[in-house]
């Protein structure tokens, strides 16, 4: 199956892999390459990113975002580093991952003014309510289903996971090289996911990989 985000590759048949890597991508992946929000410190102005982005003409920018797990007070700093990728996505036309741990609100925010620069945005580990979703959708987002989703306690997750539209569902794992052998298969994921939806399973994950396909697809239509 698809792995809508992972750091490490774990045998799927194709994997969205986001720096902080933890393994080489294989031949069906696709790299997103990015300063994670927790590490904003070490943003050097982009040079980097562009020079990645340049030598890799399939790879997009991510994970990449805003947090507030850490400190309730998002540091300005970690608004720049975020801006300045999101002005580098736009300027090579690539799509992105995004990662708004406890600020989703302020991250859908800062990507409205990109809307028709960025081809397409990937929502990872997006766990508010569904009250966003219509902006999400606007962005042409995708939301991808987490392991949190197996959590029998995850009531408003779970609603969430319902309320997700066909066009924008995707699953993912978010596997390290730390968390690997805890985190559940994407199957499980989808398996579950399907469950809740109303889905069996075999329909659900083709759809799942057909929005994995259209996900990549639009980078190459703007
Ligand atoms: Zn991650």
């Amino acid at each position: 199956m698809i792995d809508a985000h992972t750091h490490i590759v774990r045998g799927e048949t194709r994997n969205f892999i986001c720096e902080p890597f933890s393994s080489e991508k294989g031949a069906n992946d696709v790299a997103f390459y990015g300063v994670h929000p927790w590490d904003y410190a070490e943003w050097d102005g982009g040079e980097r990113l562009r020079a990645v982005l340049a030598a890799d003409p399939s790879a997009g920018v991510g994970e990449i975002g805003l947090d507030r797990m850490k400190d309730r007070n998002i540091p300005q700093a970690m608004r720049d580093v975020f801006a300045s990728q999101l002005e580098i996505a736009a300027d090579f036309t690539r799509n992105v991952v995004l990662h708004g741990a406890k600020c989703w609100g302020e991250v859908v925010k800062a990507c409205k003014p990109y809307k028709d620069r960025i081809p397409a945005f990937l929502f990872h580990g997006f766990s508010r309510s569904g009250g966003l979703l219509p902006d999400i959708e606007a962005l042409n987002g995708f939301v991808s289903v987490g392991p949190a989703v197996l959590n029998d306690h995850a009531v408003n997750y779970r609603e969430l996971v319902k309320s997700i539209p066909d066009k924008m569902i995707l699953v993912e794992s978010d596997a390290t090289a730390e968390n690997a052998h805890e985190q559940p298969s994407v199957a499980d994921i989808a398996r579950k996911t399907a469950e809740l939806r109303g889905m069996d399973f075999e329909p659900f994950a083709a759809l799942v990989e057909n929005n994995a396909a259209r996900y990549v697809s639009y980078r190459s239509l703007i």
